[in-house]
């Protein structure tokens, strides 16, 4: 279930406590004697972008219980923001020391101490990598799989090195104790690393899925059906996503996050409704029935609330994002449930429609009303037509109802107009459930 806003801000204090936490243990037993303040900042700056590099490993980590509170999306933007923050102290570390005490140049002087000066260079270069090929990715056509290879690889690298550097430089870890909580430290980010590569496949490789059929539902857009081999199947909430993998090993670079379209009544056949977009979902309609598939999850706070039942909802929707907001009304068909819920959902032309069929089928047992809203519509459409607009939702939008929840899932620039509409009318953030397909 989603975190209210103080179960966050207590995560957030999690997250800060720990990112200090090195602070704090410098202070405990013999503290030798202060320097400069420009030092003691530069030496500060050091070791707090230091263990905030460590915790990146953690908010990456998966951890259902933990993610799926905070959202897919939140999670990996805080783990950008916290990224470039980390980035920005172990660069300012250096900087600040050597405009204070220039003699700190010598760190970086091959003949003064070569493998030292090496190792402090490629960590330099490192993190310049790992910023550069995150935020202009797609500028460098790098691909996605190869980018979270490199990503994760670039981060542990970096890692290492700083402890190799806090344990040489010494400075403040000299009694034992507190070169063993670095030391822990790293292994605790090398485990997790190794848990996300290894241990988790591993897991996954217990639990195999077989494909029982693809089926086109537009010209480009594909849906493909799972059923379990030896297990009872996945439950999930409506509108969660899996991690899926196809293909005969669960150690595949290709794992890619698509949301179960399918109803949350039926654990034991998934189904995932793909669009065409780049290498491998290019790929999902050539897929043969019996292929050996993985999912891992489901994670994802994008979920029915307990308040659809009572209030209804409101969904918004453009595109590919309709496959949450099917799997909910899937979900609430199949439990009989049915409050008023508005759908509004926008595409590019009527061809390109997912579930057209079944939305308007849905739209005679549920209490459903259906908006739909065409980019490029044909001659004989009678619906609405460009984008869903703040005059869109104004025409259309039921008087809002305390409680109720608004859920939506499109592209960005959708989203954004749509985010910033709601909150303009008075609609509490709590209430306004978003999904984003695109984190990077
Ligand atoms: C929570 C969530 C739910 C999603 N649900 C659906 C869905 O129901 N249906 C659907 O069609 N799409 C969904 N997507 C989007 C889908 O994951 C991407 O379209 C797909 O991974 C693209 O892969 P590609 O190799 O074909 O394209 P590429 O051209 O390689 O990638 C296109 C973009 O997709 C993203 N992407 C690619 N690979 C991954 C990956 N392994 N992990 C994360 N992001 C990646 C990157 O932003 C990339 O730039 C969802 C995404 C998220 C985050």
């Amino acid at each position: 279930m989603r975190y209210t806003a103080s179960q966050a801000l207590g995560w957030l204090g999690v997250y800060v406590f720990l990112s200090l936490l090195p602070l704090l243990v410098l202070f405990i037993g013999p503290v030798p004697p202060a320097r400069t303040f420009w030092i003691e900042l530069g030496v500060g700056l050091g070791f707090v972008g230091l263990a905030m590099m460590g915790l990146q490993f953690v908010l990456t980590g998966r951890f259902s219980s933990f993610a799926s509170g905070l959202g897919l999306d939140n999670m990996l933007q805080f783990h950008r923001q916290a990224g470039l923050i980390a980035t920005g102290f172990v660069l300012a570390h250096p900087v600040v020391l050597i405009l204070s005490s220039p003699g700190y140049l010598s760190y970086l002087d091959p003949r003064v101490n070569f493998a030292r000066a090496v190792a402090l260079i490629i960590v330099v270069f490192a993190l310049l990598a790992l910023v550069v090929t995150t935020l202009w990715r797609k500028t460098f056509g790098i691909p996605y799989e190869w980018w979270r290879t490199g990503h994760g690889s670039l981060a542990f690298l970096i890692v290492l090195i700083g402890l190799g550097h806090v344990l040489m430089v010494g400075y403040y870890v000299d009694p034992l104790w507190k070169q063993l909580v670095w030391i822990g430290f790293t292994g605790a980010a090398l485990a997790l690393l190794l848990h996300g590569r290894v241990i988790r496949p591993l897991a996954l490789k217990k639990k195999p899925w077989r494909v029982d059929d693809v089926r086109s539902e537009t010209d480009k857009a594909w849906t493909i059906s799972l059923k379990p081999q030896g297990h009872d199947g996945m439950e999930f909430e409506a509108g969660q996503f899996g991690w899926l993998t196809v293909g005969p090993t669960p150690f595949s670079l290709q794992q890619h996050p698509f949301t179960i379209a399918s109803s949350a009544e039926n654990p034991e056949r998934l189904e995932f409704t793909i669009k065409e977009l780049g290498d491998f979902t290019a790929t999902i309609k050539d897929i043969p029935p019996d292929t050996p598939a993985y999912v891992e999850g489901p994670f994802g706070a994008f979920v029915l609330d307990d308040a659809v039942e009572q209030k209804g909802a409101v969904f918004l929707a453009a595109g590919v994002g309709i496959t949450p907001v099917m799997s909910m009304l899937r979900t609430l068909r199949e439990r009989g449930e049915n409050p008023p819920v508005q759908l509004i959902y926008g595409n590019r032309s009527a061809d390109s429609i997912i579930f057209r069929e079944e939305l308007q089928t849905l739209s005679q047992s549920l209490d459903l009303e259906l908006i739909h809203v065409l980019g490029n519509p044909p001659d004989d459409w009678d619906g609405e037509s460009g984008l869903i607009s703040p005059e869109l939702l104004e025409k259309y939008l039921p008087e809002d109802e305390p409680g109720r929840p608004y859920y939506v899932c499109g592209p960005a620039a959708m989203m954004d107009t749509i985010e910033e509409y709601l909150v303009d009318s008075g609609i509490e953030g709590r209430r306004i459930f978003s999904e984003r397909f695109s984190i990077v």
